[in-house]
């Protein structure tokens, strides 16, 4: 047995230090960042944020609200295979050019995909190869072989949360590896299993790996206000995936419940039971859920949840001083908190 001594932070440990700054107003913050792929080649000019592939969120319809917003969404996978070839065959390109196809490594998974780009031609430009654990050669052989047999896709693989895999995952054929462990708002995986790693150091520590092999990450998991998500930026993550902010949305999906008055809708893990009674007919004997189920008060269009998070992050962009938000990274100094909010009112909405 081992112990890492060395301080790992999570999103709620920091704040960014202001600076002086020529900004004149938030409105001139630029949030598209134009990214090559390392092995597709393929290029993308886009506001790097991605809902999160779970079928409470990263919907059909999430997709075409957020394009007009120029940002991404990763596709739950379990859409049938026409419904799949319907959306990546419309006419509207602006909204699926943004669109991860996402899979898992089953052999069942594979042939849906192949059936979906056999009726699609070149439309799917973003796959999404995600797993609860990316530590596994079977993951990295799966990446390796994909790549192999699909040169031009950009690749999106995870999930991990350290160096080293980071960069096997980048040399095995990923484009982007997707980081994160356990700090998911419906994940139970550190309760379940102790498995885990804070995630604002995860994402430091990841970036670092991958962008010395010209590669990108996308930290997945954690953020819960908009202040998060450009923590996650300013300690070097190119995209961020968000499950939980964008959930209970008209656009999200999942069940409407009406109670007492008022609309809530139905969110849980992928890995929750909910899930897998949906999907797999249950729990299956040898293992347990890692995921939870909730239910939120529904919160109307997801325009206005847009907007805070792209407006949040224009003003945090202004505070430190980056006209852009590739230059973010490059102007954020963290500094270490034990206190953030002031919640002597309660919690803050
Ligand atoms: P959030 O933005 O809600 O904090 O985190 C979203 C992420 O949580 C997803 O992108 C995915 O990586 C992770 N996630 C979703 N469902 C589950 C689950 O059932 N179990 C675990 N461990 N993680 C999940």
């Amino acid at each position: 047995m081992r112990i890492e001594e060395e301080l790992k932070l999570d999103f709620k440990d920091v704040l960014f230090r202001p600076k002086r700054s020529t900004l004149g107003s938030r409105a001139k913050v630029e949030l598209k960042r134009d990214y090559t792929y390392r092995h597709s080649g393929r290029h993308s000019e886009t506001v790097p944020i991605i809902a999160a592939n779970m079928d409470t969120v990263g919907t059909f319809e999430m997709a075409a609200a957020l394009a007009k917003h120029h940002m991404h969404v990763a596709l739950h996978k379990h859409y049938l295979v026409e419904d799949y070839v319907t959306f990546f065959n419309d006419n509207n390109h602006p909204v699926h050019q943004y669109a991860f196809y996402s899979l898992g490594i089953t052999d069942s998974d594979l042939d849906k995909f192949k059936a979906v780009k056999k009726a699609t031609g070149d439309a799917i430009e973003f796959v999404c190869i995600d797993v609860a654990n990316g530590y596994t050669e079977t993951f990295i052989d799966f990446v390796k072989r994909f790549r192999e047999a699909y040169p031009k896709t950009t690749i999106m693989a995870g999930n991990v949360v350290t160096a080293d895999i980071t960069e096997a995952l980048i040399l095995a054929g990923a484009d982007i590896v997707k980081v994160g462990i356990g700090p998911g708002s419906v994940c139970t995986t550190r309760k379940m299993t102790g498995v885990g790693y804070p995630q604002l150091s995860a994402i430091i520590e990841c970036a670092d790996a991958a962008h010395g092999l010209g590669g990108h990450i996308c930290g997945d998991g954690g953020c819960t206000v908009p202040g998060d998500v450009a923590k996650a930026f300013g300690g070097g993550a190119d995209f961020v995936m968000l499950g939980g902010m964008l959930a209970a949305h008209d656009e999200s999906g999942g069940e409407i419940v009406h109670q007492h008055g008022k609309t809530y809708r139905k969110f849980y893990g992928m890995s929750s039971e909910v899930a897998m009674e949906k999907y797999s007919g249950g729990v299956a004997k040898y293992r347990a859920s890692e995921g939870k189920a909730v239910t939120l008060e529904a919160r109307g269009p997801v325009d206005h949840t847009v907007q805070e998070v792209l407006g949040g992050l224009r003003s945090t962009c202004t505070y430190v001083g980056a006209r852009t938000l590739k230059a973010l990274s490059k102007c954020t100094t963290f500094v270490r908190v034990t206190q953030q909010i002031n919640e002597v009112y309660g919690k803050a909405e």
